[in-house]
């Protein structure tokens, strides 16, 4: 009799299945990660993303596509950018990060390694960039990686992610550098898409760290991460270190609670799947067969933001309200089931919810009665 299949191969083999016969994987990258992190609690997301489901296409099938992606000139910009920094094996990013982090003498033009990370498939150019870094660090000179490769476990999966580059300083550290193309302006960039940077290399660094855990001693990973952008309108680089501890400990954070996809594919009714080729009434019910957590923070994180909503607001789920409110209200999770509450109709009056509610629904009356009653006060907000 054969051996029953090892546990990874069998969960492999089950989200391929979900995925649908033939359906190449949607990798993973830090993007990704970095938005499932900001909603651990959607096991939808957790599911889909393990699988490798590609959720535009989805979304599409659902009838409700999202508003995601990159236009394809900013697409083409970003790459140019990108090529100009990295030019001349590397000179100008290795300066740049000599001029803000240090870590060492002023690196040479000519003289830094540039290592060839070619392989065959991730695991392989995972493989290669961990030998790569190990070699690196042994020589105790500025090495630059193109677009390395880093495995992470997410809930029991392995994501595969592509920094744009590793720099190891000749102190032996390691540093992540994320190049973007939006401008930095008098040193300073927008502040949103700062943050999203800070969160995207927060992943990258998380599975750097993962790296060094296998060598020792282990080369410690710099918690300053250097971003890379246009100066002013020009495009030339600049950049600017940035602090990425706070990002990095909730990543770690909420990684860490990421239920197991394994178990969430486990309590999934006989036959479901998620090939994208399938009709629109079987993938609906597959998507709503997996529990989801809609806030409105989705609609600029995850493709099937607009189908997820829909939802929500059919089942008047008081999620779509967004998570303050859903945390204030406690058990109340339907929008009906608060204004009953407010108005005295159901609820336990103990609950502190209710009772807030109950107080707020009386002052509002209180104020609609004095504005109707003082016809001169007119327009004056109720104090
Ligand atoms: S949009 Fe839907 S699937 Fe995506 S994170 Fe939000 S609730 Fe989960």
């Amino acid at each position: 009799m054969p051996d029953p299949p090892k546990r990874g191969t069998a969960l492999r083999q089950r989200l391929a299945e979900l995925r649908g016969p033939d359906v190449p994987a949607q990798p993973l990258d830090a993007r990704a990660l970095a938005a499932l992190a900001a909603n651990p609690g959607c096991q939808r997301r957790a599911l889909l993303d393990g699988a490798g489901v590609d959720k535009a296409t989805l979304a599409q099938s659902l009838g409700s596509p999202g508003s995601f992606g990159q236009s394809q000139f900013a697409f083409m910009r970003g790459n140019a950018f990108e090529a100009k920094v990295k030019a001349d094996g590397g000179a100008e990013l290795l300066r740049l990060v000599h001029g803000r982090l240090g870590g060492g003498p002023e690196p040479v033009p000519g003289e830094s390694s540039v290592p060839d990370l070619s392989a065959v498939g991730p695991e392989g150019r995972a493989a290669r960039t961990s030998l790569a870094l190990r070699e690196a660090t042994a020589t105790q000179g500025w090495t630059l990686l193109d677009h390395p490769m880093l495995a992470l476990d997410v809930a029991g999966t392995p994501a595969f992610l592509e920094p744009d580059a590793v720099v190891v300083h000749p102190d032996g550290t390691w540093t992540v550098v994320e190049i973007k193309s939006f401008p930095m302006l008098d040193g300073s960039a927008d502040a949103a898409k700062v943050g999203a940077a800070a969160r995207q290399a927060a992943v990258y660094a998380l599975a750097l760290e993962g790296v060094a855990a296998h060598l020792d001693p282990a080369p410690p990973v710099r918690h300053h991460v250097l971003l890379v952008c246009p100066k002013d309108f020009s495009n030339s680089p600049t950049a600017s270190a940035i602090d990425v501890r706070k990002q990095l400990s909730v990543t770690r954070r909420q990684l860490a609670r990421l239920t197991r996809i394994e178990d969430i594919a486990a309590a999934l009714p006989e036959g479901t799947t998620f090939d994208v080729t399938r009709p629109a009434a079987d993938l609906t019910a597959a998507v709503e067969s997996v529990p989801a957590t809609y806030a409105p923070e989705c609609l600029a994180a995850c493709e099937l933001a607009f189908h997820c909503r829909e939802r929500a607001r059919e089942q008047d789920a008081v999620t779509a309200l967004g998570r303050a409110v859903r945390g204030e209200l406690g058990g109340l999770t339907t929008v009906t089931a608060v204004l009953s509450a407010a108005n005295g109709t159901t609820g336990d009056p103990s609950d502190p919810a209710v009772a807030a509610l109950r107080r707020a629904a009386a002052l509002r009356q209180e104020a609609l009665a004095g504005a109707g009653t003082s016809g001169e006060h007119t327009g004056a907000a109720p104090c």
